[in-house]
């Protein structure tokens, strides 16, 4: 027990060394990026809402975060910055006034006060200390440097040529936080948190391959801007280079423009994103997916590239309109866009069914088997060909060589009547000339009864919407046969797949519980058509 107990505390105290070590400023170190599995807490959202209203905060449901007061600013002054994020999915936290941040065991007992007055008062001074060291360093800079909007014409043209910048008239207009280093070769681009607050700085360097450091609370904020005269605060453009920006400034392209150096968003920045209804991630980022279901997909749309042009900065090279390709930017969740993970199992499903997905082969026909693999579910098949060449004949001996293999077969004959198309497969079944053999009528007859051929009672014109109520009832109360039977207990072992116009048949199982159709097509042109258009 004792043991135990030992063991616990130090995974506690560990988590705690954790949560400090990534207190440390200046030193370019994001440790919190550094934690393993076992140290992530299984919190889950859910669970951070229960506790927060059982304290008595009102949760106020955010794209990534939950969004509460934060009890540690809100008492000094009345201010409405005083808001806590909480990841949803880490229950990492963070309030960009009083800068307390961590993860989720830190906030719990904050919130259940476990650790009482001292702990609080602790994370309290560190956390404004913090922010206090960020806010000095800016100032430093701020000291040392001068305003880009400061530079004229001349001095803007020289710099854009030196750090390969495109140059636009406004450019320091664009850049006008942005400041500049006396002999004009480094820049300092701030880092804003929530509250427009400078939380660090990205530091660049004329001629330097690795160009960006990153200073301040884990970069706990992202440097943006706005070409000038655009409105439109809640779209975002999230871009990899300073280059995009820019480029996208020139077009006036509305929105705010995000330079996102890299796309492993920490936590601690997504609060930043929280207000932006939509977001338009566009880079080579390889796992722009990932990066979007970090942000929230609904709001997330990508811009795809256009002839292998895939950044901002090749596109507006190319001379193409980056405003027209943000606007044609495709949503993340597109219905129509799927990813291997959502079709994997059916990918398994097809390779350990691999004779079963080519489909039912046709015993009859071989040569047919041959060139088409056989009848497969959820395939259409449309046989056509001049008045008299025999259409009906191999539908019906198609049709009939399934039903003896056990598919269940409908026809919806509306040209022949049944009788007469039974009388078709029936000397097809028995294989000799009946008229001349009548004495061995009723034992086909019996044979031919056993197998699974339905036909639809119609004939001649009819509307659409009476035979499409005939199919959808029996079709769907039959597609499972072999697995949970849907069937009615009286209904006479009904067919799995329904033919029309004039003959069909259907596969042996039908797992999407799709109705698959042969489908003899003469004259009826528009109602097949019709009738493709209700499946
Ligand atoms: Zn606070």
């Amino acid at each position: 027990m004792l043991q135990c107990l030992s063991a616990k505390r130090y995974s506690s105290i560990k988590l705690l060394i954790n949560v400090w070590n990534c207190e440390c400023l200046y030193k370019n170190i994001r440790n919190i990026h550094n934690v393993g599995l076992e140290d992530i807490p299984k919190i889950t959202v859910t669970n951070i809402r229960k506790i927060l209203r059982q304290k008595g905060f009102a949760v106020q449901d955010g794209f990534t975060s939950l969004i509460s007061k934060c009890t540690l600013c809100s008492g000094e002054e009345k201010t409405s910055g005083s808001k806590i994020y909480i990841n949803k999915a880490t229950g990492y936290f963070l309030c960009p006034k009083c800068n307390i941040h961590g993860n989720w065991n830190i906030l719990e007992r904050l919130l259940k006060k476990t650790k009482g007055e001292a702990f609080i008062k602790e994370i309290r001074e560190t956390s404004h200390k913090d922010f206090e060291k960020v806010q000095n360093d800016w100032q430093g800079v701020v000291n040392e440097t001068i305003s880009l909007s400061k530079l004229n014409e001349t001095e803007m043209l020289d710099l854009c040529r030196l750090f390969e910048y495109p140059y636009h008239p406004e450019t320091n207009k664009i850049l006008a936080d942005v400041r500049i280093s006396p002999d004009h070769t480094i820049l300092y681009f701030p880092l804003k948190n929530t509250l427009d607050n400078i939380v660090g700085y990205r530091k660049v360097q004329a001629g330097k391959e690795d160009e960006s450091e990153h200073y301040g609370l884990h970069t706990a904020g992202l440097y943006s801007c706005k070409a000038p005269k655009v409105g439109r605060s809640d779209q975002a453009i999230l871009v990899p280079t300073i280059q995009d920006v820019l480029y996208l400034a020139g077009h006036k392209v509305p929105g705010t423009l995000i330079w996102l150096t890299n796309c492993s968003l920490p936590p601690i920045v997504l609060p930043v994103l929280e207000n932006y209804q939509k977001l338009c991630l566009w880079g080579d980022w390889d796992n722009m997916r990932a990066v979007a279901e970090k942000l929230g997909e609904d709001r997330c749309r990508f811009v795809r590239p256009t002839d292998g042009l895939v950044t901002a900065t090749e596109a507006a090279i190319a001379n193409l309109s980056l405003k027209t390709l943000v606007s044609e930017a495709k949503p993340a969740a597109h219905r129509s866009i799927t990813t291997f993970a959502a079709i994997r199992d059916d990918v398994y499903a097809e390779l350990t069914n691999i004779e079963k997905m080519k489909g039912i082969k046709w015993r009859r026909f071989p040569a047919l088997t041959r060139l088409l693999g056989g009848h497969r579910r959820g395939e259409l098949t449309v046989l056509t060909g001049p008045t008299g060449c025999g259409k009906t004949t191999l539908c019906a001996e198609m049709s009939l060589d399934l039903a003896q293999q056990g598919v269940n077969t409908l026809w919806g004959s509306f040209e022949i009547r049944n009788s007469r198309l039974a009388r078709t497969m029936l000397q097809q079944f028995a294989g000799i000339p009946l008229e001349q053999n009548l004495q061995d009528f009723q034992k086909y007859a019996d044979d031919f009864q056993k197998l699974p051929i339905y036909y639809l009672a119609f004939h001649g014109q009819q509307p659409i919407k009476i035979v499409m109520e005939a199919w959808p009832t029996r079709g769907t109360a039959t597609v499972t046969r072999g697995r949970t039977p849907l069937s009615r207990p009286s209904a006479p072992s009904p067919p799995q797949g329904i033919a029309t116009s004039r003959s069909s048949c259907t596969p042996e199982r039908n797992v999407n519980r799709k109705i698959c159709l042969l489908v003899q097509y003469s004259a009826a042109r528009k109602r097949l058509k019709k009738l493709i258009m209700c499946l």
